[in-house]
C-alpha cells in the first residue's frame, strides 16, 4: 500500500490487553516488539505520543460486576495503565529512544504530571511522550482520552492499534460472519450504526473537532510502524 502524506505528529493508542500477551500482567517480549516498531517510526522523523490502556490489569466495569464501587475500580484501572507506561518506557529507552511518561494522576517518583505544553516540547525534541492514568477521571476510557490528548497536543491523527481485528467492520465480525471490513467511514456512520470498535465518546469527540482516526491491527508484521508512518492500513474514519 502507498504512503500518504507523512504525519508530523500522531497519537497512538495501544490497548492494554495486548501487553499481557493474553493473560493478566505483562509479557515483556510483546512490549519489546511494540517498542522496536515505535522506535523505527520515531527514527524516520514522526513525533509520537502514546496512550496505553489497562485491560491487562483491571477494567473498572468488570470489577463493578464483581461488587466493587465503580469509581474506585476505575482508579485501579487507571493505575494499571501506569504500569504499562513504565514497561513501554523501559523498552523504548533500550531501543535508544528518549521518552517521558506523563500521568493524569500525579506520582512524581515515577512520572511527570500531565502538562500539555511540556508534552509538545518533548515531542519537538524527538522524545516519545507516554500518557498514563487515562484522564484521571472515573467513567472515562483510554479510547476517549486518546482523542482528547491528540486534540490538545495538536496531533494530525489518532491511531488505534487493536488486537484481533484489522479495522472497522459493518457489524461485529465475531457475531456476524457476513460482516465486511470498511476502508473508510464517517463518524456519523460509525455512531448511527453503533460500531463499537472504538467507544462512542471517542468517535463524537473526533467528529466534533474534525480529527482523523485510523483503526488498524497491531498483529501484522510491522503494522505499528506502518500506521505511524501514514500508511493506509485498517480503516480511516473522518468527519
Ligand atoms: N479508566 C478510567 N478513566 C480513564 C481511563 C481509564 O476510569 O480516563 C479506567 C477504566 O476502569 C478502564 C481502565 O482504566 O476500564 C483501563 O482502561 P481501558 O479499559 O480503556 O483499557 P484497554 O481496554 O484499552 O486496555
Amino acid at each position: 500500500q502507498t504512503v500518504s502524506t507523512p504525519y508530523n505528529r500522531v497519537l497512538l493508542k495501544l490497548s492494554g490487553e495486548v501487553f499481557g500477551g493474553g493473560t493478566v500482567g505483562l509479557d515483556p517480549e510483546v512490549v519489546r516488539q511494540i517498542a522496536a516498531q515505535i522506535a523505527e517510526a520515531v527514527r524516520s522523523g514522526v513525533q509520537v505520543g502514546i496512550v496505553i490502556g489497562g485491560g491487562n490489569f483491571f477494567r473498572g466495569a468488570e470489577l463493578q460486576t464483581k461488587g466493587m464501587d465503580r469509581a474506585r475500580a476505575d482508579y485501579m484501572g487507571m493505575l494499571g495503565t501506569v504500569m504499562n507506561c513504565l514497561a513501554l518506557q523501559d523498552f523504548l529507552e533500550k531501543e535508544g529512544v528518549d521518552t517521558r511518561v506523563q500521568t493524569a494522576i500525579t506520582m512524581g517518583q515515577v512520572a511527570e504530571p500531565y502538562i500539555p505544553r511540556r508534552a509538545i516540547r518533548h515531542m519537538e525534541k524527538g522524545r516519545v511522550v507516554i500518557f498514563g492514568a487515562g484522564a484521571g477521571m472515573p467513567f472515562f476510557s483510554t479510547d476517549t482520552v486518546s482523542a482528547q490528548r491528540a486534540l490538545e497536543i495538536k496531533c494530525d491523527a489518532v491511531l488505534y492499534a487493536k488486537n484481533g481485528v484489522d479495522g472497522i467492520y459493518t457489524a461485529d465480525p465475531k457475531l456476524d460472519p457476513a460482516a465486511t471490513k470498511l476502508d473508510t467511514l464517517t463518524y456519523d456512520e460509525a455512531l448511527t450504526r453503533n460500531l463499537r470498535v472504538v467507544d462512542a465518546a471517542a468517535f463524537s469527540l473526533c467528529m466534533d473537532n474534525k480529527l482523523t482516526m485510523r483503526v488498524f491491527s497491531m498483529d501484522g508484521e510491522g503494522n505499528i510502524t506502518r500506521a505511524l508512518r501514514g500508511e493506509k492500513i485498517g480503516t480511516l474514519v473522518t468527519a
